[in-house]
């Protein structure tokens, strides 16, 4: 999709500190991180959100995927947190399906 930041992020068209790439995800840190470590997860192909893709055939990968960074990164020790904000009242500000890895600090729940 042209005009969405995470197409163009997962085309290189806008850089970003990527963390973890297979041919069909891409990783990469948030630009204004809400924990020592954010790290954003998407497929690279482009579903507004969750109910717009058309099955979740990919979704083991994400998992997969997730699972990997966390432990590359000793987030299967300290603990982490996988949040996908959907919609409006989730506040997802950006289109495009993505999962956050949120860690480094103690997070608080339940959310505000
Ligand atoms: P949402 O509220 O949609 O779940 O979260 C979108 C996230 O994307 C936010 O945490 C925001 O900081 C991040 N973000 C928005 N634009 C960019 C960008 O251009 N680059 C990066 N790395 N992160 C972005
Ligand atoms: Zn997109």
């Amino acid at each position: 999709m042209t005009d969405c930041i995470f197409c163009k992020i997962a085309n290189k068209q806008i850089p970003s500190k990527i963390v973890y790439e297979d041919k069909e995800i891409l990783a990469f840190e948030d630009i204004n991180p809400q924990a020592p470590v954010h790290i954003i997860v998407i497929p690279k192909e482009h579903y507004a959100n969750l109910h717009d893709a058309p099955n979740l055939e990919g979704m083991g990968d994400m998992f997969s995927a997730i699972k990997k960074i966390a432990e590359e990164k000793g987030l299967d020790k300290s603990g982490f947190r996988v949040v996908l904000n959907s919609g409006k009242d989730a506040g997802q500000l950006v289109p495009h399906l993505h999962f956050h890895i949120l860690a480094g600090r103690p997070l608080s729940w339940p959310p505000g």
